[in-house]
């Protein structure tokens, strides 16, 4: 096919605006294109001589460019400025130069796709000593044989800036209307394999028929399933038919992970290729991940070592970088969590229900301690588990739990109420002890129930809130005991207003973290900051919050005036 057909589409498809032209324009295009030829002219449509994901760079500058302009032209390269300067486009810049040619060139083929598809592919090849030259006779030699349409589109596609409006939703629609499909197939099938170039020919060769036969492979990254947000664990339970997966939701990269014997490739979310930015997790993935071929997906996260606790979110992204590689992987050791399978050898996953997946991605995983684990995960019913299980995410410092419905396949791409994001419900409260309860039953003996309190910012005094006996673990109950009683006094503090009877009364010197479901004015149990929490829950002592630095009674007031604005926007 020549390239002079494929250049007068661009040029048709930057003069209009209007979608169903531009739909129009495409669709004839592609129907025009023989088949072994439709993958070139997809990526080239696209602005690019590869798929999205693969992470090259012709690595031409403007300068080059110009200089090859001027070669191919005849022109000299202040010509070429001086004209730049007045239109500030080197494509058309080049499409006027060549125009006008001063060089007779005697013989000129003819340009082909292949021939500049190649060709413009070839600039990353072109490497070492004297490169930036032979780069430039690499593309001037193109111009030579080039039209001036077909130069303002080489050049504007080796500047990687091709301006004629077509993004990736637009060629599946004009897919779909060239090979009468529907555009939701053709968009299930790019889901897979994240490349307009394989669906549009497998579309022209095999039609629906054709689109049904791709799927995932080994480098190309497959399209993510995301989540939607759940309000509580009630909609989760009722959206999941009473009971569902839960995982720790942690707070990293979405990394999906290749691999194809010893060779690792690792894809963001946005399908670019991270390989070379981790090169630490590339040889225990190679250990950890069995088959021979396979495609997994994780979340890369850094955690602190010596305090066990998952590091903040920033900490990872200092390691999203090009340079000083191996000084930042020593600074930030990383890991990634896995949660999902996508294809074990040749036996693709994602139509498999969830359960079997993860089993799957059990059976093939050999963890390597501190560099690949597969995220810890609970098949849960009842509420109280649930919760636990988000208390301690949370104390362990993640950002909550993923519930994935048993039954669900993996639905690449889409973001729908099979994966919800649980978060804690409320923002969380620093809250002092004054004083404690013992326990009955299984807890007497040791403080069952402790009484919390708030500081009022303006006499500095400490104001009950709430009485707090849930989300203790047995040891936690011991442990709390035995360092409660060491600052034991025998009346509430001097500092504390307190009108409620405790068992014993303490220092204000110790601040809990406390999660809760609602804040209450005026609650039944008599507090002093006029304030109280429905369902308060333990999450852990923090060990960094001196008292005076807790949250104060106006902040509570001001939290339960949020809660009533949201309470009434959700009514
Ligand atoms: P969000 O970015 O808030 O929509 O949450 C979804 C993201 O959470 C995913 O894209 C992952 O990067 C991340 N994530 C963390 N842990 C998990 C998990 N166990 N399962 C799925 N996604 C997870």
């Amino acid at each position: 096919m020549l390239y002079r057909t494929l250049a007068e589409a661009f040029e048709k498809l930057e003069r209009t605006s209007s979608y169903l032209e531009k739909n129009s324009i495409i669709a004839e295009l592609l129907k025009r294109t023989p088949e072994e030829e439709i993958e070139h002219v997809v990526l080239l449509l696209l602005g690019r001589p590869w798929p999205a994901y693969v992470s090259k760079e012709t690595g031409v500058g403007l300068q080059q460019l110009k200089k090859a302009i001027a070669k191919a032209s005849g022109y000299s390269t202040s010509d070429v400025d001086k004209l730049m300067r007045e239109v500030g486009d080197l494509g058309e810049v080049a499409a006027r130069l060549i125009g006008k040619k001063r060089q007779v060139t005697l013989f000129t083929e003819k340009l082909t796709v292949g021939k500049v598809f190649e060709r413009i592919r070839q600039l990353p090849e072109i490497t070492g000593e004297g490169s930036v030259d032979r780069k430039t006779d690499h593309i001037s030699e193109l111009l030579t044989s080039a039209s001036p349409v077909e130069a303002k589109f080489v050049v504007r596609t080796v500047l990687g800036d091709l301006r004629i409006g077509v993004a990736e939703g637009r060629l599946r629609d004009a897919i779909a209307t060239a090979f009468d499909l529907d555009p939701q197939e053709v968009e299930h099938a790019y889901m897979l394999t994240t490349d307009y170039s394989m669906v549009a020919k497998a579309a022209a060769m095999g039609g629906r028929r054709g689109l049904g036969k791709l799927s995932v492979c080994v480098g190309h990254p497959v399209n993510p399933m995301l989540a939607q947000r759940a309000e509580d664990i009630d909609e989760i339970l009722e959206r999941m038919g009473g009971k569902a997966a839960f995982e720790i939701k942690l707070d990293g990269i979405r990394i999906q992970v290749h691999k194809e014997g010893d060779r690792i490739q690792l894809f963001t979310r946005r399908m670019e290729d991270y390989s070379s930015m981790f090169p630490d997790l590339i040889e225990p993935l190679r250990k950890a991940v069995k088959p021979k071929r396979a495609i997994v997906d994780g979340e890369l996260v850094a955690i602190d070592k010596r305090a066990g606790r998952p590091m903040p979110f920033q900490e990872v992204l200092r390691r999203r970088r090009k340079y000083g590689i191996k000084e930042t992987a020593e600074q930030i050791p990383v890991q990634i969590q896995l949660f999902d399978v996508l294809l074990v050898e040749d036996r693709p996953m994602l139509a498999e229900p969830y359960v079997r997946r993860r089993k799957m991605l059990e059976k093939i995983v050999d963890v390597v301690e501190g560099k690949v684990g597969v995220v810890e995960q609970r098949v849960l019913d009842k509420k109280e588990d649930i919760q636990k299980f988000l208390d301690k995410a949370v104390r362990i410092g993640h950002e909550g739990l993923l519930a994935k419905d048993l039954k669900s396949s993996y639905r690449a791409g889409r973001r729908e109420f099979l994966w919800l994001k649980l978060k804690p419900a409320v923002e969380t409260l620093d809250l002092v002890v004054v004083g404690a309860h013992y326990g009955k039953g299984k807890r007497a003996g040791v403080f069952g129930s402790y009484v919390l309190a708030a500081r009022d910012e303006e006499t500095g005094r400490y104001q009950t809130v709430t009485r707090c006996g849930s989300g203790f673990t047995d040891d936690d109950l011991k442990d709390l005991t035995k360092m409660f009683k060491k600052i034991q006094i025998k009346r509430p503090h001097e500092d504390v207003d307190m009108e409620i009877e405790a068992d014993a009364y303490f220092e204000p010197r110790v601040v809990f973290e406390i999660a809760y479901e609602e804040i209450q004015v005026s609650p039944e149990e008599k507090h002093t900051s006029g304030m109280g929490l429905r369902f308060p829950r333990y999450l852990r002592v923090r060990e960094d919050r001196r008292p005076e630095e807790i949250t104060t009674v106006r902040e509570i007031e001001e939290l339960f005036e949020l809660q009533e604005r949201r309470k009434g926007k959700r009514s």
